[in-house]
């Protein structure tokens, strides 16, 4: 902190897709433009891709939105594959990881609050 200065803290919490482009086109619209696993809108000649695809995922068998870099970087190459014919749909599972201090933590897949089974701690969990 710098003497005499005011301290000021800013913190941004979550985010929120902006849908109004997309409604105005007629687009069907739902925490995001909703796109099957092709990543193809309600209107079969506009795509979607990165976090505003609230696509439909094929393993998973149920809609997600991501936001991660990784999404964003390899959904297209999926939806120009459609765009052209393909027999094409979006498969990779969501992940992220974090390092915090001499602790690690990584995730892959997708499951809400609430929906798990099981939770396994591993380790020194009071540590
Ligand atoms: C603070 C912050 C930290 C993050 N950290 C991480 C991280 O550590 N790891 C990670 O994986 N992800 C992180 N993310 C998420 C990551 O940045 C996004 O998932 C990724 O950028 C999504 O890419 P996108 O192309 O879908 O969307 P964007 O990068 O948001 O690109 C959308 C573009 O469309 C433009 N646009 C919007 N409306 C219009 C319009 N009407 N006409 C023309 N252009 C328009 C916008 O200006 C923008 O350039 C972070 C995001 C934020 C905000």
């Amino acid at each position: 902190m710098i003497s005499g200065a005011a301290s000021r803290f800013l913190a941004f919490v979550g985010a929120a897709p902006n849908t109004s482009l997309a409604q105005a086109c007629g687009l069907d619209v739902s925490d995001g433009i909703l796109v099957d696993a092709a990543l193809r809108t309600s209107d079969p000649d506009i795509f979607a891709v990165g976090d505003i695809a609230n696509a439909l995922h094929p393993t998973l068998v149920r809609r997600i939105r991501v936001e991660h870099w990784a999404t964003a970087l390899n959904q297209p190459a999926v939806a120009a594959a459609a765009m052209l014919g393909n027999d094409a749909s979006y498969d990779e599972l969501p992940y992220f990881y974090t390092d915090q201090y001499d602790l690690g933590m990584e995730y892959i897949g997708f499951v809400l609050p609430g929906e798990y089974d099981q939770v396994v701690f591993r380790g020194d969990v009071g540590a």
